[in-house]
């Protein structure tokens, strides 16, 4: 009996070692106010062109400020023309900063912060889709400006992504600098909602040089990464079309896109901040960082 006191006491010490050995590697509360501000009513769902919209670039370039991203033309505001079957927008608005690394080479890191608008007199705040991308790759910039990274990091905050991946289209048609130097688009959208603890990395199918890297993120408590959802004959579960990093793979650029499984929420009135799950979502943004830091430390040839 005491044996086994004893072994038990053991095994907590252990967990609770390996528990502080996961490094911190965000602001959680910072997190959650990004998520929370971004998917608030006032923002009336982050359509593209609209009142809500600006109030959603408005908060972005205050992080960005904050953060300290350097800009392209002294701006961060990337301005295109959208043009959908449901609306035309004459001035859609791209957010880019970016942190110098050691090389030229850079990673661009994307996160739509478009989201549908209000439909039939009902608000869809987008809070999963996607503020909590944006809130990802905030903190995932405040991370390497901290960290000062090998790669050059772009940040790049997309509009018109729910009107045919507009903004990551606008962003390649005129990039702030030569593609051939984008070694990689890491593309976040939904990131807060799994029961499971369950996040995935979609595109290893198509770029498999990158698998050991993404094998090598360890579990954090609350989130756990998977691999997969990028192989043709997985039909509607292939989401190597579905979000921004398409616009990329189009141009044989390398992605990697992380994503939860599709839940009821999914573009759904029902997409607020009540409903995302504040313990996952900051361990789901950190497995993303990981992957970023592992990346940086091993600096592999990706193109
Ligand atoms: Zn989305």
């Amino acid at each position: 009996m005491k044996r086994h006191l004893l072994l038990a006491f053991l095994f907590a010490f252990v967990c609770q070692l390996s528990a502080t050995a996961q490094k911190k590697v965000l602001d959680t509360q910072q997190l959650l106010k990004d998520i929370k501000i971004l998917s608030a009513d006032s923002m009336a769902g982050r359509l593209s062109g609209t009142e809500g919209s600006r109030m959603a670039q408005d908060y972005i370039i205050s992080r960005f400020e904050q953060i300290g991203l350097q800009s392209y033309n002294n701006s961060y505001r990337h301005t295109f023309r959208l043009e959908s079957k449901r609306l035309v927008v004459e001035e859609a608005v791209n957010l880019i900063g970016y942190i110098p690394g050691k090389t030229d080479k850079a990673i661009v890191i994307t996160a739509h912060y478009d989201h549908v608008g209000v439909r039939d007199g009902e608000i869809y705040n987008g809070a999963d889709d996607n503020a909590s991308g944006v809130g990802g790759l905030l903190a995932t910039a405040s991370y390497f400006k901290k960290h000062k990274p090998y790669y050059t990091l772009i940040f790049a905050a997309l509009d018109g992504e729910e009107l045919g991946l507009q903004g990551a289209n606008a962003f390649l048609e005129n990039p702030p600098l030569a593609l051939d130097l984008i070694q990689l688009n890491v593309n976040m959208d939904m990131l807060s909602i799994n029961q499971q603890g369950e996040l995935y990395a979609s595109g290893m199918y198509h770029y498999p040089a990158l698998t050991p890297y993404l094998q090598q993120v360890a579990a954090r408590p609350q989130a756990r990464l998977l691999l997969g959802h990028d192989r043709p004959e997985q039909g509607q579960n292939d989401w190597t079309k579905q979000s921004d990093h398409f616009q990329f793979h189009k141009r044989q650029i390398p992605f990697i896109y992380f994503g939860v499984e599709d839940h009821p929420h999914y573009h759904k009135p029902s997409d607020v901040y009540a409903n995302i799950n504040p313990v996952f979502y900051p361990d789901a943004a950190a497995l993303v960082i990981d992957f970023i830091q592992i990346l940086n430390k091993k600096r592999p040839d990706l193109r």
